[in-house]
């Protein structure tokens, strides 16, 4: 009933001309009725939103897009900060919103995702909330007490209707970029976890209905089997997201 979403974080890479290719060359492999069965975003830098749209709307391919950060605040003196108005305009209908890149190496904490998601969804940007647990927390053993409070304080004053307009991305710190992907276990454990803390804070109904993605060196090779949990929802792709070959095909995994 969940429809699958599939969105590429390419993080700090592609300048403009190097975005426009990679956003033609996803163009070209993505067949245009795949789009009708799973929802497909792409969230490169901000300086390459626009080149990026301009492709796809030229190529009339539903691709979405997507911000990896956002600052709360309308507008102001800022220096250095991007708004939810600028994102908004330039056609962003997703925000990733508390990355573990972010929380570990800018300091970003439970309670600035929080700020982001609030104002997000005031505007009708969909957050991309991301939770998950370091190595640390994972051998230590209380990881899904971690991740959930992570939830909590993510959905802090969120009330059940505007949490329908989110969705949570369990991305284990230890998966990102290490080439060691969770197993479908380890991953349905978790999500099935946040699906319940989800349920304990809105109730049943809405938490079926939040999409909960899993991030972690996600690949062609592994998407379909993580993809077939019950509670996996779709991926945020970083590293295979950067090839379109591999994209698509992950893409293609969640039909
Ligand atoms: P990788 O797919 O490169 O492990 O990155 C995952 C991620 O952080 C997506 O946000």
């Amino acid at each position: 009933t969940r429809k699958h979403l599939i969105a590429g974080n390419w993080k700090m890479n592609e300048t403009i001309p190097e975005a426009v290719v990679l956003a033609q060359e996803i163009s070209n492999l993505m067949e245009r009725d795949w789009l009708e069965m799973v929802d497909v975003a792409v969230c490169p830098p901000f300086v390459d939103l626009k080149p990026v749209k301009t492709v796809f709307e030229f190529d009339r391919v539903d691709i979405a897009l997507g911000a990896q950060n956002v600052y709360w605040e309308p507008a102001g003196a800022f220096t250095g900060e991007i708004s939810i108005p600028m994102i908004k305009e330039i056609g962003c209908a997703y925000c990733i919103v508390g990355h573990s890149e972010r929380r570990n190496l800018f300091g970003e904490t439970n309670e600035d995702v929080n700020r982001k998601a609030r104002a997000l969804i005031e505007a009708g940007v969909t957050p991309i909330i991301c939770v998950g647990e370091s190595l640390a927390v994972r051998d230590e053993g209380a990881y899904l007490d971690f991740v959930c409070a992570q939830v909590r304080a993510a959905y802090a004053g969120i009330d059940g209707d505007d949490a329908l307009a989110t969705v949570v991305a369990y991305e284990p710190v230890w998966a990102i970029g290490t080439g060691r992907t969770a197993t479908p276990e380890q991953a349905e454990e978790v999500c099935a976890a946040i699906r319940a803390t989800l349920a304990e804070l809105f109730g049943a109904e809405a938490a079926d209905r939040v999409r909960v993605l899993y991030g972690g060196s996600m690949n062609e090779g592994n998407a379909a089997l993580l993809l077939a949990e019950a509670d996996i929802d779709g991926g945020l792709i970083g590293g295979a997201a950067l090839k379109a070959g591999s994209f698509t095909e992950i893409v293609k995994a969640a039909l």
